[in-house]
């Protein structure tokens, strides 16, 4: 029973225990190439949030994780079977109901620790921050944090050789083998300014991949996942961290 989990702990500890950050991991339910599980970004979602919460609290921290919210934002799949859509404005509905619950339980930080690329909270914290002018909201974007060029050849961007090694390590029983993966292979844009990032335009998924996968995860393996999730973990463990002893007031300094 890990005190850190809410999903796990009870009442009994809850109710004398004194919280400072929640995190909401945000994972989606899609397809990802012929491999990897619909689940993989909620069990990416729950593992980092897992592991990096345990280090935060080993040193002190009072963070707590929250129950992963198991769809995303899959606009540009409506033609890939069970690919669940969220759209961006009933995850901010969704926000809204949940950060009424922390912001009256003196709960006033929130990272949402998202594991899916179509999903994207910028515009919806700035909305919540109006609504909400006591709560620190941010989200943490765990594909954005450099390094992974040291373990992989073809970091990819969906169901590629990261995740799939990140898959081999956790949940190997729910990966089949790679013989029958697909090479992940994408199409670009042929306006060359949408594939460069000033321009920008959704990309209708089933005319860019045939297996939906982008990014070939032919050289993945359990070591190269565990050795970068250690290093995601520990970086996401030190910021909980850090966002849960830091006193509000001060956020900033000098350069
Ligand atoms: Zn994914």
């Amino acid at each position: 029973m890990r005190p850190y989990l809410l999903a796990e702990t009870n009442w009994k500890a809850i109710k004398k225990a004194d919280f400072r950050l929640a995190v909401l991991p945000w994972g989606a339910t899609e397809a990802h190439n012929y491999h990897l599980p619909y689940s993989t970004d909620n069990i990416l979602a729950d593992r980092i949030a897992a592991e990096a919460a345990r280090l935060a609290f080993k040193r002190g921290g009072k963070v707590i994780v929250l129950p992963t919210i198991p769809f995303g934002v899959n606009t540009g799949q409506p033609d890939v079977k069970f690919d669940m859509n969220l759209n961006p404005g009933t995850q901010l509905m969704i926000l809204k109901d949940l950060i009424t619950v922390l912001d009256r339980q003196d709960i006033h930080k929130l990272v949402i620790l998202n594991t899916h690329g179509g999903n994207d909270f910028k515009q919806i914290i700035r909305e919540l921050n109006l609504l909400f002018p006591e709560m620190f909201i941010c989200q943490c974007n765990w594909f954005k944090i450099p390094g992974a060029e040291r373990y992989f050849e073809d970091n990819g961007e969906h169901a590629g050789e990261v995740e799939t090694s990140f898959m081999q390590y956790l949940t190997p029983e729910l990966v089949l083998p790679l013989s029958e993966a697909g090479e992940g292979k994408a199409r670009v844009f042929s306006v060359d300014a949408l594939n460069e990032e000033w321009a920008w335009a959704e990309r209708k998924w089933t005319k860019v991949t045939k297996d939906t996968g982008i990014g070939n995860p032919a050289l993945a393996t359990a070591e190269k996942g565990e050795a970068f999730f250690k290093l995601i973990t520990e970086k996401i463990g030190d910021f909980l961290y850090e966002l849960a002893v830091v006193n509000p007031d001060h956020l900033y300094k000098e350069k």
